[in-house]
Parts: C-alpha cells; sequence; structure tokens
C-alpha cells in the first residue's frame, strides 16, 4: 500500500517536491494558503485538503516547505500536533534558523512524534527535476523512516547529525558558496582591470588552486564556463534575496556559538547592498556588476 503524505506549503519548491513525490507512487495530501499553488498541486494530482488539519488527517507522514521559521513554528505547534496521529513522522523541508528547528522537533518529540530538519540545496529546477540534496538532522529512526520519502524528491540524502543539524549544514554551505562567489567575482574584476581576458584567467584559474564550484560551474562573467544565470542576464537561479536571506541565518547561528565568521559577516553586507541597489530577484552572481561599478 502506497504512503500518504500531508505536503503543507507548495510554493516555488514544494510545488515540484510534491510532483517527484506523485510520480513516484505516494499519494499527496496538499494545503496552501495560496489558491494558485493549491491548484497547481491538484492539476499534478494531489488531493486538495481545505486546511492544515485537514490534509494531516489520513496521511502518514507530513512534508513543509514554508518561508521561514515563524511559519514553521507555528504550522506544526498551531495545525499539525492537533491532527496527527500517535507516532507520525514530520519533515520540514524549509530552511530556517538551527533555534527554531531544535526547538519544534524537541515540542513534536515530546509529543510523541518523530521529526527530521532536511533543508535542500538546489533550486527551482532541482526541485522540478527531482535532484535535490537533502541534509537531515534527526535521530537514526527518524532519518530511516525519512529516507525513502526525500530520495522521492532528490539525488542525494545525507544525514548529518541531531536535530537542527541539517540546518546547521545548509548554512554552513551557502555561507561559504556565498563567500566563494563574492571572491570569485572580485577577482575576476580584478584579472580584467590588470589586462587578463576573463577566458584566459578562467583557463587557468580552473586547473589551478583558486579554482571552486562559484567559478567552474556558476562562473559570474557572461560567456565564461558552462551555461549559467550569467549568461543569461543574471535570471533564474539562486536570487540575491534568497541568497541574504541564508546569511542572515548563518550570522545568527553564528552569534550563538560565538563563532568568528568575518568573510561571511561581509558577504552578508555585501549581499545587503546588492539587494539595496534594487536586485533582490537576481541572480546571486550578479554580484560582479557591483564590483565592477556597474
Ligand atoms: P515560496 O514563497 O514560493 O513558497 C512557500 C509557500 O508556503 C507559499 O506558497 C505560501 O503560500 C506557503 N505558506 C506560507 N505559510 C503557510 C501556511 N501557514 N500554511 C500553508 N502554506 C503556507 O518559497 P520557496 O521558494 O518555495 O521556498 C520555500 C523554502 O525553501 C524556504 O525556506 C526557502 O528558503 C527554501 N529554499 C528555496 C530555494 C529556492 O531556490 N527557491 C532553494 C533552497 C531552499
Amino acid at each position: 500500500m502506497s504512503l500518504t503524505i500531508a505536503f503543507i506549503g507548495l510554493g516555488n519548491m514544494g510545488g515540484g517536491m510534491a510532483a517527484n513525490l506523485l510520480k513516484n507512487g505516494y499519494a499527496v495530501r496538499a494545503f496552501d494558503l495560496s489558491e494558485e499553488a493549491l491548484a497547481r498541486a491538484g492539476a499534478a494530482g494531489a488531493v486538495r485538503a481545505a486546511s492544515v488539519a485537514d490534509a494531516v488527517t489520513g496521511a502518514d507522514a507530513v512534508v513543509t516547505m514554508l518561508p521561514a521559521g515563524q511559519h514553521v513554528e507555528s504550522v506544526y505547534t498551531g495545525e499539525v500536533f492537533g491532527a496527527a496521529k500517535p507516532g507520525m513522522l514530520f519533515l520540514d523541508c524549509s530552511t530556517i534558523d538551527v533555534a527554531t528547528a531544535r526547538r519544534v522537533v524537541e515540542a513534536a518529540e515530546g509529543q510523541g512524534f518523530a521529526m527530521v530538519d532536511a533543508p535542500v540545496s538546489g533550486g527551482i529546477a532541482a526541485a522540478n527535476g527531482g535532484t535535490l540534496t537533502f541534509m537531515v538532522g534527526g535521530t537514526d529512526a527518524a532519518f530511516a523512516g525519512a529516507k525513502p520519502i526525500l530520495s522521492a524528491m532528490g539525488k542525494a540524502v545525507i544525514h548529518a547529525g541531531g536535530a537542527g543539524n541539517g540546518q546547521a549544514a545548509k548554512i554552513c554551505n551557502n555561507m561559504l558558496l556565498g563567500a566563494t562567489m563574492i571572491a570569485t567575482c572580485e577577482t575576476f574584476a580584478m584579472a580584467r582591470k590588470l589586462g587578463l581576458d576573463p577566458q584566459t584567467f578562467y583557463d587557468i584559474a580552473s586547473v589551478s588552486s583558486g579554482q571552486s564550484w562559484s567559478m567552474t560551474s556558476y562562473c559570474p562573467v557572461p560567456g565564461v564556463g558552462p551555461q549559467s544565470p550569467s549568461d543569461n542576464d543574471y535570471q533564474g537561479g539562486f536570487a540575491v534575496g534568497l541568497m541574504l536571506k541564508d546569511l542572515k541565518l548563518a550570522a545568527e547561528a553564528a552569534a550563538s556559538v560565538n563563532a568568528s565568521v568575518p568573510m561571511g559577516s561581509a558577504a552578508g553586507a555585501l549581499y545587503q547592498l546588492l539587494a539595496n541597489q534594487g536586485k533582490a530577484a537576481r541572480d546571486f552572481s550578479v554580484m560582479i556588476e557591483m564590483l565592477e561599478g556597474k
């Protein structure tokens, strides 16, 4: 018998993820505050629920893909817990702060439920294509229950440790990404000013010790390296606003454990400047325009 998943939050990411659960034989009971999101889930084959509680009633597990910590906390403590059957498994795939993630898991476990935090790497294309990477925090038993469900939506499912460690892995990764992208952008801007052709510098640095994913998979210079958002006027890809959200979460987490993150802090300040220039919706590699004085 196929499992039924209550899926809450069917926006840019959740819509594609729910569709992949359906393609892999799961039944989905969908709820979103947005009629448009709900209609898309219905068209993909999900049952449209009237509320969070209605979605959860009769389901075997709950997956949430919501904007931020306050939504996750209020949906679980205010609605999911009251409607869930005993021992039910919850999977929160949203990107939220580590402290809230740990608090919600603790509250769930306190009521006899199992829960993982399972944020993703990969954007809307990976959500639609079922190629997300999930970084999972939770007990061994909760991870074992979550893995087949997550595998239906992604290409890699990695256990990062106890509750909150999925979120910790996600923000550490994205802080590293934010900083390496800025370093890549400022380096290409400087190389150009020094008279180096960007393609020539790419050919050298991509086989030298300056190599990074930000350069060889996602080069911020249009026309250099594999196809990336820079080739499409920095449309699509990973928005500046979302990178800024993750860097703010990283700053909060760093402060909570007194970690020194000077590069992460500088990255946050620079992405804030970029957002203030009206570029929050463009791909985060558009940073190079600001560093080239455009
Ligand atoms: P989104 O805004 O497109 O979707 C969120 C959905 O949640 C919306 O449809 C909204 O109506 C719904 N929602 C909000 N409160 C609700 C409630 N109380 N009950 C039911 N539905 C509710 O956002 P998204 O781009 O899909 O991102 C979701 C999460 O994934 C975020 O935490 C984001 O940081 C993370 N993420 C996004 C990307 C990306 O590229 N978009 C990549 C990785 C991770």
